[in-house]
């Protein structure tokens, strides 16, 4: 580890990965300081589907993500050319169509299209005869932690270090990792919901909240080739007034992740086993029987107004905050970082005024 890096990153998360990645790559020194592992977190734990995140101000970040994606042949990760599809899945065959409409206007390049009752269980046979659809030309699954990993090699081939293991705190000049204090030129703290804890332990400083997904792990006999999401997932973007928990399905490489809850507080995973399988089945009926293989949960970074924080922390010249990407964080992750990336090297004056942490000063 160098004795003083350029930088140091805390986090080894998507965001913190592809920081790294692309710092390390611009020539800086870069250590990473993760207290657990490589996509320990919600980078490792999601359900695994690349979309488009339906906000006209994250969808410029979700292209330009793909796009970084698909450089990563040589790091182990690829990307189909199209989509898998997303079909969101409804018993309200009006309201859907109302949002489709929507979808159309506000977006049109997902291509928004309403399958009527009976038609999406004629593409999808694993679906409930009863459902209506919208289906949107988005969303590539991909296995949980596989971008995350990807970035992180890509980093270290680039000249960066990742030291795992340690917890970091932010000291004067650079962190503190486990017993020492690494100098540090600037931070980056991409600590994903714990981020603002460690910029602000204090507690005043709190625009990011903890919001709790749980996956199901299990293998269906013929599962969906779309990604399947309960209609209302798109609303989760705000704060407040959402559902506790939404039916979503996303099957990458044959093992499905059945999801996911919306909680404020950590819960008990196995004991919400059996709400995800019921509600599950109402949309996919071969779910109430399916063996559950595994288990993922962990705290998606919520910001206050549903867009990340990007850039200076509050009052800090030299500590830098990427977080905040709520629901969507493997969807813009990337982009966002190349974004931090060229404000530390000072190819960038200011952030976009919409992911300004001083928005929440
Ligand atoms: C159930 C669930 C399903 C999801 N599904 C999707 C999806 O399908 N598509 C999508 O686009 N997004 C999805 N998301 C959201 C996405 O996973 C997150 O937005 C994204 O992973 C956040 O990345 P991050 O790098 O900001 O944070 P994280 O992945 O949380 O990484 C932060 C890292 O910081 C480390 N850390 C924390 N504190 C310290 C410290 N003091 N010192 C050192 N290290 C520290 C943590 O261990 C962690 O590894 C989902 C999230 C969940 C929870």
């Amino acid at each position: 580890m160098p004795a003083s890096p350029d930088v140091a990153v805390i986090g080894a998360g998507i965001v913190g990965c592809a920081v790294a990645a692309f710092l390390a790559e611009a020539g800086a020194s870069v250590v990473v300081v993760e207290r657990d592992d490589v996509a320990a977190g919600a980078s490792g734990r999601n359900s695994g589907i690349l979309q488009h995140p339906m906000d006209a101000a994250l969808a410029p970040l979700a292209a330009e993500t793909l796009a970084d994606y698909r450089t990563l042949a040589e790091h182990g990760f690829g990307l189909a050319a199209e989509p898998d599809g997303i079909l969101v899945v409804g018993h309200d065959e009006p309201a859907l169509d109302r949002e489709a409409a929507v979808l159309r206007a506000a977006f049109p390049e997902l291509g928004a299209e309403l399958l009527p009752v009976g038609q999406p269980a004629t593409v999808e046979p694993a679906l409930a005869p009863d459902l209506a659809a919208i289906r949107l030309a988005t969303g590539h699954a991909v296995p949980p932690g596989s971008a995350t990993r990807a970035f992180a090699a890509r980093a270290c081939a680039a000249g960066a270090e990742i030291r795992t293991g340690a917890a970091a705190t932010l000291a004067p000049g650079g962190v503190r990792a486990g017993p020492g204090t690494l100098a540090a030129g600037a931070v980056v703290v991409a600590a994903g919901p714990w981020t603002p804890q460690l910029v602000d332990p204090s507690g005043a400083w709190r625009p990011i909240a903890q919001l709790w997904g749980v996956v199901c792990e299990l293998r269906l006999p013929e599962p969906p080739r779309h990604g399947l999401e309960e209609a209302g997932i798109e609303g989760l973007v705000g704060m407040g007034g959402e559902p506790d928990l939404l039916f979503s399905l996303v099957t990458a490489n044959g093992d499905s992740g059945l999801g996911s809850t919306f909680l404020a507080a950590e819960p008990d995973p196995a004991g919400l086993v059996p709400l995800l399988r019921e509600r599950g089945a109402r949309f996919v009926p071969a779910l109430a029987e399916a063996r559950v293989t595994g288990l993922r949960a962990c705290a998606r970074p919520r910001s206050a107004d549903g867009l990340p924080l990007l850039g200076r922390a509050p009052g800090r010249s030299d500590v830098f905050v990427a977080a905040g990407h709520g629901p969507w964080g493997m969807s813009l992750g990337p982009a966002s970082a190349r974004l931090v990336a060229d404000l530390v090297l000072e190819r960038e004056a200011a952030p976009p005024a919409a992911f300004d942490p001083a928005r929440f000063a």
